[in-house]
């Protein structure tokens, strides 16, 4: 069997660090990325970069955020003595997705 050459490694040892994304997982995502369209691969990584470049936390609730305060921050129209905290951003998103929450 011939090594795999060392860029297409490195892709796997990348996508293994995601957790729950064990060897073989890692392996299937980086073939699947080495037969995309080069366009499409280099979307993936732009988007990568774009959204680690552009975005921080919000200042007052650690939400991603390309402004200092995020949206739901900075709104007029959420009620400020209420306050759902949340494990990690990505509920925050599950939340807002009801329209029923009306805090911060
Ligand atoms: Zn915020």
């Amino acid at each position: 069997m011939q090594p795999t050459p060392e860029p297409l490694e490195n892709l796997i040892d990348q996508f293994a660090r995601f957790p729950g994304v064990g060897r073989k997982g890692a392996t299937r995502m980086a073939y699947e990325v080495m037969s995309m369209p080069n366009e499409q691969a280099m979307q993936l990584a732009k988007a990568i970069e774009s959204a680690k470049t552009g975005l921080h936390r919000c200042r007052l609730c650690q939400d991603y955020t390309a402004a200092e305060v995020c949206p739901i921050c900075a709104s007029a129209k959420r009620d400020r003595s209420t306050i759902c905290v949340v494990e990690s951003p990505r509920d925050i998103k599950a939340i807002e997705r009801t329209h029923e929450y009306k805090g911060l």
